[in-house]
C-alpha cells in the first residue's frame, strides 16, 4: 500500500469527453492526447477509457509513447504530435503511428522506412500558421501535398495546424487566432484545388474548443479539458455565462497522501529547511510524505492548503524532496494515518488550478509533474 496516491476518477473523464462532444455536431471526430502519460493520469488506462467513451483518435508526443499503446493492444489511429528523430522513424512506421509531416525530406524518410517494411505510412500535413514550433510554411502546403500524393508508400490522412493563443479573450489574441485559421483554411484549399483529398482537417486544442467553436473543421483535439481543467480559469467563467447548460468539466485526478507524524511545537520553533517558517504560537504540525520528487514543486509553498477530514490547512515552510508539513493549529481531531488531499474534484479541497496559481504556472505543468512514485488508482 502506498502513502502517495493519485485517485483517477474515470467517471469524470468520461463526463468531460461526453460534455465536450455535446458542444459539437456528432460528425465531428475527437482526438484525445494521451501524451506525457495522459497528462499524468496514466496513458494506457486513459486511452482504453477514451476509446470506450467513443473517441476516434488518440495522440502521443513520442514514438515510445505510441509503442506503449500498441504493446497494450490499442488499435485505433494514433497521431504523433511531434517530428520523430531519424533513429525513431522505423518504430513510428512499424507501430503504425500517424505522423505529422512538415517537409519533403521528412516525407522521404517515412516513405523509405515504409518501403523497407513493405507497408504504407499514414501522415497528416502539419502547417505552421503562427505557433512557430513545427510545420511547413502555409505557402509550401500544396507542393508538400503533391509530393506526398506522388509517394505510393505514403497515405495522406489529414491536414492540421496548432493555435498558440486560442485560450484567451484578449482581442488581439482572438484576431491572431482568426488569422491562423484563415491561413490554415487557404492552405487546405490549395490542396483541394490540386484535386488531392486532404483527409481529416483539424486545429482545435482545448482553448479553441471553447472559444472558437466555429473552427472545428472535422476533428477536435482537446487535451487538458478531457482531464477536467480549462486551459485557464477565465474560460470557466466565460463558459458558465455563455453556455449555462454546459455540464462543465470535472477534475479527474485527486492527489492524496497519509499523515506520517503529528507533533506539537512551541512558539518560535522553525519548521523545515532554511527556517523560512517559524511558529507564531504553540501549534500542531502534520508531516506528510509527499515532496518535490513527487511533483509537489517547492514553489507551491507558501500558498497552498491541503484538505484533511474536509477542512483546509496551510502547507508551511519549504517543501522537501519526499515530505512536507502542514500547520493544524490547535485542531486535535486529526490523527496519524489520516488521509490528506492536495487537490481534486471535491469542493472542500483545492484544484490543480489553485496549485498552478501558487507557483505562477498552469494546471498542465502541475498534472504532468506528478511523479512515478505516486501510485495511480483507477476509481
Ligand atoms: C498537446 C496538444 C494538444 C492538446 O492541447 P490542450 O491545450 O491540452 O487541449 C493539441 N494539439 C497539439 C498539437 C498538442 O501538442
Amino acid at each position: 500500500m502506498s502513502t502517495k496516491t493519485a485517485n483517477i476518477y474515470i467517471e469524470n473523464f468520461v463526463n468531460n469527453i461526453l460534455s465536450i462532444r455535446n458542444l459539437y455536431h456528432p460528425s465531428v471526430k475527437m482526438c484525445i492526447p494521451v501524451k506525457a502519460q495522459a497528462y499524468g493520469h496514466g496513458a494506457v488506462r486513459m486511452a482504453v477509457e477514451a476509446l470506450a467513451a467513443g473517441v476516434e483518435y488518440l495522440a502521443v508526443a513520442t514514438a515510445e509513447e505510441g509503442a506503449e499503446l500498441r504493446a497494450n493492444n490499442i488499435r485505433c489511429p494514433i497521431l504523433l504530435l511531434s517530428i520523430a528523430g531519424k533513429e525513431e522513424i522505423d518504430a513510428v512506421v512499424d507501430n503504425e503511428l500517424t505522423s505529422f509531416v512538415h517537409s519533403k525530406e521528412y516525407a522521404v524518410l517515412l516513405a523509405q522506412s515504409a518501403k523497407k517494411q513493405n507497408t504504407r505510412a499514414h501522415v497528416h500535413i502539419k502547417i505552421d500558421t503562427g505557433m512557430g514550433r513545427i510545420g511547413c510554411p502555409p505557402d509550401q502546403t500544396s507542393s508538400l501535398a503533391a509530393f506526398i500524393d506522388s509517394c505510393k508508400e505514403l497515405c495522406l490522412d489529414g491536414v492540421c495546424t496548432h493555435l498558440s493563443v486560442s485560450d484567451t479573450l484578449d482581442d488581439s489574441d482572438k484576431h491572431f487566432t482568426q488569422n491562423q485559421i484563415k491561413l490554415f483554411t487557404n492552405a487546405v484549399n490549395s490542396i483541394v484545388s490540386l484535386g488531392i483529398e486532404p483527409g481529416i482537417i483539424h486545429c482545435s486544442n482545448s482553448g479553441a474548443v471553447f472559444l472558437h467553436p466555429d473552427s472545428c473543421f472535422n476533428m477536435i483535439r482537446p487535451g487538458i479539458a478531457a482531464y477536467g481543467y480549462y486551459p485557464n480559469p477565465i474560460i470557466a467563467q466565460y463558459m458558465q455565462s455563455k453556455y449555462p447548460d454546459f455540464t462543465g468539466l470535472k477534475p479527474v485526478m485527486e492527489l492524496c497522501s497519509k499523515i506520517s507524524q503529528i507533533k506539537t511545537i512551541e512558539k518560535g520553533q522553525p519548521v523545515s529547511y532554511g527556517r523560512t517558517w517559524v511558529s507564531e504560537s504553540n501549534t500542531t504540525i502534520a508531516t506528510i510524505p509527499m515532496g518535490y520528487a513527487d511533483g509537489l514543486h517547492r514553489s507551491f509553498s507558501p500558498g497552498i492548503c491541503v484538505s484533511i477530514n474536509g477542512k483546509k490547512y496551510p502547507i508551511i515552510g519549504r517543501i522537501c524532496m519526499d515530505q512536507c508539513m502542514a500547520d493544524l493549529g490547535n485542531d486535535d481531531s486529526i490523527n496519524e494515518g489520516d488521509t490528506v488531499i492536495f487537490f481534486g474534484p471535491n469542493s472542500n479541497c483545492l484544484t490543480a488550478d489553485d496549485f498552478a496559481a501558487a507557483a505562477k504556472t498552469i494546471s498542465y505543468e502541475v498534472l504532468t509533474s506528478i511523479g512515478q512514485r505516486v501510485k495511480r488508482i483507477y476509481v
